[in-house]
């Protein structure tokens, strides 16, 4: 079964609004074995909404508008939608009622334009709305379901889990989409690629996707199917099989970000942690603080920008900087130690680096970046090349810290992240 969503509103199509209820809904309704063949972004305009509706209603089974149930003049999807189905619209006084009441509970009196909000086409299904007045609207017409539903995401999210799920699920054809999500760091797109390929290969009936971002690779599995169990067997098959090839470059196979990662090893061995940051500017201590409970883990940290800064709050030494560089592995260990010792952790995490675009030279480029990891015995250190913007080179940096703790436990306890699966 095919489905097409249609964004409303002007403000989408401006550089200030994105259309998320799209995403939600495609998640949704691929749960439910109903693919999206079509996405639509229309302004608030009469004659492009019912253009969008017309072509939509010709090609899918299921239409989905959402946006411009409001009450004022420019909400006009329930009169698009209905005149174009050749219903009329009529006031609904269990509606008009509901609407009365909200208002009545929030100590305000109903707005005359508000009734608006209560008009309803014949023969349609009035979905309820608990989070605000514009209650959704089913419709089935030739074989065809047209659904209206409010803009604001804390309304539509609820009212599609409570009256819109069930009713689609029963006309769906049964399939459904199966996915796994694997995430990858420390290789680069093409060598995951030439490792797994062999193995996805084989099973063409599941869909096999690279996605390619900054210090990280993510292999995305899919499958349509009517036989989930059948399914979850193939895809943990061939989970099993890249998590050889791939071995400890793989850091989830079931979608966790590499700070959650982190955050469960550093949680399962008893240890903290502490940063001290150059070029980065804090972005690892905020990726680390990201996760509900990391007081558990995270001590502090500082953002050591200038050459006096680092020697005064982390204690690297003034003639280290002069002689070898701010940028240099000596400095990256001086910061992870320095940052350990200063707050007692169990581990310290330095970082230095070129984030340009100014600043690089032949013999430190832009893009050139040291990481060290101090544990009060022998302190490791990466120096690393990142190619790409400066937002780039700082989160591909702080992703190769994050790593490096990562297998950091790995290699040194028996309590390794991941573990669950
Ligand atoms: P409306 O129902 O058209 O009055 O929309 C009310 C509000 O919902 C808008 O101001 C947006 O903030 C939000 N909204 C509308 N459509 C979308 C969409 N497709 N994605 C995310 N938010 C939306
Ligand atoms: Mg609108």
């Amino acid at each position: 079964m095919k489905a097409e969503i249609i964004a409303v509103g002007s403000e989408l199509l401006t550089p200030d609004r994105l259309d998320t209820n799209s995403l939600f809904l495609t998640r949704e309704l691929n749960k439910l074995g109903i693919e999206v063949s079509r996405k639509i972004i229309v302004g608030d305009q009469r004659g492009d909404l019912r253009d969008a509706f017309a072509q939509a209603l010709e090609r899918a089974e299921v239409v989905i508008a959402t946006g411009g149930l409001g009450p004022t003049e420019d909400d006009i999807t329930r009169e698009v939608a209905a005149e174009l189905l050749g219903r009329k619209l009529e006031s609904n006084p269990e509606v008009l009622l509901g609407i009365q009441e909200r208002f009545r509970r929030f100590g305000r009196e109903m707005a005359e334009v508000n009734k608006r909000q209560a008009m309803v086409p014949e023969g349609a299904v009035v979905l309820e709305n608990l989070r605000g007045t514009a209650p959704g609207l089913w419709m089935e017409s030739k074989g065809r379901v047209v659904i209206l539903l409010p803009g604001p995401p804390n309304e539509l999210e609820p009212m599609f889990a409570r009256h819109v799920v069930e009713r689609l699920a029963k006309r769906s054809s049964g399939l459904r989409q199966m996915t796994r999500e694997l995430r990858v760091t420390g290789l680069p797109e093409s060598d995951v690629d030439q490792r797994i390929a062999p193995i996805y290969t084989k099973y063409p009936s599941v869909q096999t996707t690279i996605l390619a971002m900054a210090g990280e690779i993510q292999v995305h599995l899919r499958s349509w199917t009517k036989d989930a169990r059948g399914t979850e067997i193939v895809l943990d098959e061939i989970v099993e099989q890249i998590s050889v090839a791939l071995a400890e470059n793989i850091f989830s196979t079931r979608g966790a970000t590499l700070e959650e990662v982190v955050a469960e090893a550093l949680n399962l061995n008893g240890a903290t942690i502490s940063t001290a940051e150059s070029c980065t500017g804090g972005l690892l201590a905020e990726r680390l603080t990201r996760i509900p409970g990391s007081s558990s883990y995270f001590l502090g940290g500082v953002v050591s920008y200038s050459n006096d800064l680092k020697s005064a709050w982390v204690d690297v030494p003034p003639e280290m900087i002069e002689s070898r560089g701010a940028v240099s592995p000596e400095v990256a260990i001086s910061l992870a130690e320095g940052i350990r010792r200063r707050t007692g952790s169990t581990l310290g995490m330095g970082i230095t680096g070129v984030a340009g675009p100014g600043g690089g030279t032949p013999e430190k480029p832009v893009g050139l970046v040291h990481v060290a990891l101090a544990d009060g015995g022998t302190s490791r250190e990466r120096g690393l090349f990142f190619p790409g913007d400066r937002e780039r080179v700082r989160w591909s940096a702080s992703q190769a810290a994050l790593d490096m703790v990562r297998r950091y436990f790995i290699r040194n306890s028996a309590k390794k992240p991941g573990a669950k699966g």
